[in-house]
């Protein structure tokens, strides 16, 4: 049965009654995709969390799952909700939600990010805990699935007050965590920063203990690859399925969509392979260039601050065009829902890597089938981070690193069996890949509670 412990309303904060807050914006725009209002260029026209539903329920199906036992997988096995008030520079006590939801443990310990978002809800954070829950299966490492969020505006904070948020929420869930049962890690707007906060933290009750977070900084234990790992471990599913679509890197073109860790890195390491990068967006707008966008000057000048639409040699362009502009490889790598079905059908590339977490709606992911693109999809292609995670937890266990080739080496590994295993079976049952993934996923996961004599 699911464990709920509720915070209090976000109650601090009031403001002018002409100023909306970035929170009531964003609240606004859910509000129309819940009610299915989105416009084009908006976001999707469902939650993630009825993305993966969706998918799970195909799974279930072709698996003549029972119903009964189909909600023990569905549902959560404990879902924790706290509040976090923290005082800002603006002199106020602004109080956020935090939350972590422990999907399902039945294949090891919970794992999964943690997000500081103000698009964070409930219902986001179950879906990608959920999506954890058959990515670990998929890659075939021995965790299950979690995820947690706080709904802060991190972007738009100062790092000190993003280390009292990651500080207070380790606080108050640091009781369901722990290296064997719950180990979260970076997402959106959370980096090894944040995630050396949060090892402190947890420190100071419990002693020294590198293995309770993943995707730490390199002097505090953290893995070398780790950063890289999502980015790269894309990388390795195009090198594998490159070849079938009769691709060669020095004539791929690819685009980028949110230039963060996962997308930069995706960037960097297509870009080392061969691959020009033709477009790319991130939260401040979209730039392309037929000539080719140098990933790695693009990282460097963001890094120090520049703004993407006043990078040189690249012309500005509608961040709702990015999409159409055409190229052979998409790459999302922003947030859940951006391909949706008012914009699939402006998509002109042969392949979509899904680094982003539920980036296309089952509406788009139809319209693109028919389109004969190539999806991999997220619960396969993102892997990379989990897996790279894994390696950094048993690292830690035994107070031991490996260098970053050994990393990379078993990552890659990794990442191709994973194809290998995947794609197998979609051809054996003529699955596009996603169905497929989640096969393979619900299957190894209901055999280990099984087995387990959980149901
Ligand atoms: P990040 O915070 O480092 O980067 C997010 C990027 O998206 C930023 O560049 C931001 O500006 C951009 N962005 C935000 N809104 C956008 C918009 N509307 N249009 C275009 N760009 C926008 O986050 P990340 O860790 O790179 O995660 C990105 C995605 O990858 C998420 O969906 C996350 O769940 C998924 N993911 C991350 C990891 C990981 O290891 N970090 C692993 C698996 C999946």
């Amino acid at each position: 049965m699911a464990e709920t412990e509720t915070a209090t309303e976000d109650a601090v904060g009031e403001r002018e009654a002409d100023e909306k807050s970035p929170q009531a914006v964003d609240e606004a725009q859910r509000d129309a995709q819940r009610k299915g209002e989105s416009k084009p260029g908006q976001r999707a026209e469902i939650s993630n969390l009825e993305i993966v539903r969706h998918y799970f329920e195909i799974a279930a199906e072709k698996l003549g799952i029972a119903e009964d036992v189909r909600t023990v997988f569905w549902e959560p096995y404990r879902e924790v909700t706290v509040q976090i008030p923290v005082k800002l520079s603006d002199g106020k006590i602004h109080t956020y939600s935090g939350y972590r939801i422990q999907h399902n443990g039945a294949r090891g310990p919970y794992k999964g990010g943690i997000r500081f978002h103000p698009e964070v809800d409930i219902d986001e954070v179950r879906a990608l805990a959920s999506l954890m829950t058959w990515k670990t299966a998929v890659a075939g490492v021995p965790f299950g699935g979690a995820k947690g969020g706080v709904n802060c505006p991190a972007d738009k904070l100062e790092p000190s007050e993003v280390q009292k948020i990651a500080r207070s929420f380790m606080d108050k869930v640091e009781k369901v965590l722990g290296p064997t049962r719950d180990i979260p890690a970076p997402d959106v707007n959370t980096n090894a920063q944040v995630m050396a906060w949060m090892m402190d933290e947890y420190g100071k009750l419990h002693g020294h203990t590198p293995a309770i977070v993943t995707g730490k900084p390199i002097a505090l234990e953290g893995s070398y690859g780790r950063e890289a790992a999502t980015g790269r471990g894309c990388v390795y599913m195009f090198r594998e399925s490159a070849p079938h679509l009769g691709m060669t890197p020095s004539e791929t073109t690819f685009a980028v969509q949110g230039y963060g860790n996962v997308g930069s890195w995706a960037a960097r390491i297509m870009q080392q392979l061969g691959c020009k990068m033709v477009a790319v967006s991130d939260a401040n707008g979209a730039i392309r260039s037929d000539e080719g966008i140098d990933a790695n000057a693009l990282y460097d000048f963001i890094s120090d601050g520049g703004v993407i639409t006043e990078f040189e040699g690249a012309e500005p362009i509608e961040a709702d065009d990015l999409i159409a502009v055409p190229c052979d490889v998409f790459i999302p790598a922003a947030l859940g829902g951006m391909i949706h079905e008012h914009n699939a059908d402006r998509m002109q590339a042969r392949m979509i890597i899904e680094g982003a977490n539920s980036p296309t709606t089952p509406a788009a992911d139809e319209i693109l089938q028919d389109k004969d693109v190539y999806i991999i999809p997220d619960v396969m292609a993102n892997a990379g981070g989990v897996v790279c995670s894994y390696f950094e937890w048993v690292q830690n266990l035994q107070h031991f690193r490996w260098d970053e080739r050994e990393v990379n080496d078993k990552l890659g590994n990794i990442m191709r069996r994973a194809y290998r295993e995947v794609s197998g079976r979609a051809k054996e049952e003529n699955l596009p890949l996603r169905q497929a993934a989640y096969l393979v996923g619900l299957e190894r996961v209901v055999d280990a509670a099984r087995t387990r004599g959980y149901i």
